[in-house]
């Protein structure tokens, strides 16, 4: 058995997307909603968190130490998720700290977690090792989760998650039925998200393809770590499966703009979900994500007759951080 806690509201609904799907004159839309993961306001690192969390415990840990930017939606679960189950939690977070604590920043403080800024990105690797190894040595017992829970173990929620999506919707058997979806498509970063989908796609034989928009990464780099990440986490099943970057799809077209960098794409995605459907979406991530699958809608990359499900990663508390917050609606 693999180690898991079960605190994510799961399943996740499935919804239609239908105004939004016909103004924009393409195929079927559905939205799986992890953003209604459960914990402290959810999004796709609670699923992570379930196995991570049970891996800490396994391993006798008292401390749960993360990393990101200011406004990580990561840490903001990894913080809640240690309040819960009685962890200390210390965050080292990339770049300028506000003035005052807003969103997802304003949340970790509510949690207890303790800040650690670091103010240039190119010291993050050095100051977290250095907080791990002095954790360690005052006898904190610290476990590291990895940047955006982006492990093995982290990836396991992802390929469970595909399993949960195949069995409310009617994928199984051996032909692909109407209703299942043709197209999975979901914005990628550190690649957890899309490494679970991507096992998941073959351990429990998902025939549709699983699309990542990238929001940060090149292509190469994510067919190259995803496909290693999956491969790695399948040894969890008991025998390795051997992925390769072919079996990853990834587009890199949305994200020359750089991380949580907001342009007109993403506001005209935010601003279509809310105004069709009276859907949130987040700015930094399933906005670029949905500004892609916008942009393939509009250039045909779809058959009209196919069904696509947005996976919806959460994310929305950063909408309500200063640097977004008067920017959406430009
Ligand atoms: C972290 C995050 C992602 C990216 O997931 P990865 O597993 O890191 O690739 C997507 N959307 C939101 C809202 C996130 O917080």
């Amino acid at each position: 058995m693999i180690p898991r806690l079960h605190f994510a509201h799961l399943p996740t609904p499935i919804e239609e997307l239908p105004r939004l799907s016909s103004m924009l004159g393409g195929p079927r839309l559905m939205v799986k909603r992890d953003d209604q993961t459960g914990l402290a306001f959810g999004g796709n690192k609670t699923r992570k968190l379930e196995f991570l969390v049970a891996e800490a415990q396994e391993q006798g840990a008292k401390m749960l130490i993360s990393a990101g930017a200011i406004q990580s939606n990561h840490c903001r679960q990894t913080a809640a998720a240690a309040a819960k189950f009685g962890f200390e939690c210390v965050l080292v977070l990339t770049g300028q700290m506000p003035e005052k604590a807003s969103a997802n920043l304003l949340m970790d403080e509510l949690f207890g977690a303790k800040i650690v800024n670091v103010f240039d990105r190119a010291d993050r690797d050095r100051i977290l090792k250095e907080t791990f190894d002095k954790a360690t040595a005052d006898g904190k017992k610290p476990y590291l989760v990895p940047y955006g829970g982006s492990s093995p173990t982290g990836a396991l929620g992802y390929a469970f998650a595909m399993e949960e999506l195949m069995k409310q919707l009617p994928c199984e058997g051996s032909k692909s039925s109407q209703g299942c979806p043709d197209w999975i498509v979901f914005g990628t970063s550190s690649g957890g998200t899309h490494a679970g989908l991507v096992l998941g796609q073959r351990v429990f034989g998902f025939k549709g393809r699983v699309l990542g928009i990238s929001i940060d990464e090149s292509e190469d780099w994510l067919k190259e770590h995803v496909s290693k990440l999956a491969s790695d986490a399948s040894e969890k099943f008991g025998k390795r499966i051997e992925l390769t970057p072919a079996d990853v799809l990834a587009n890199a077209d949305y994200c020359r703009a750089g991380y949580g960098v907001l342009t007109d794409a993403e506001r005209e995605a935010v601003k279509l979900f809310a105004s069709r459907e009276g859907l949130l979406l987040d700015p930094v991530y399933t906005g670029r994500a949905a500004a892609g699958l916008i942009d393939l809608i509009r250039k045909g990359f779809f058959k009209k007759d196919e069904t696509i499900l947005f996976w919806h990663t959460g994310g929305q508390p950063a909408m309500f951080a200063e640097k977004y917050q008067f920017d959406l609606l430009k």
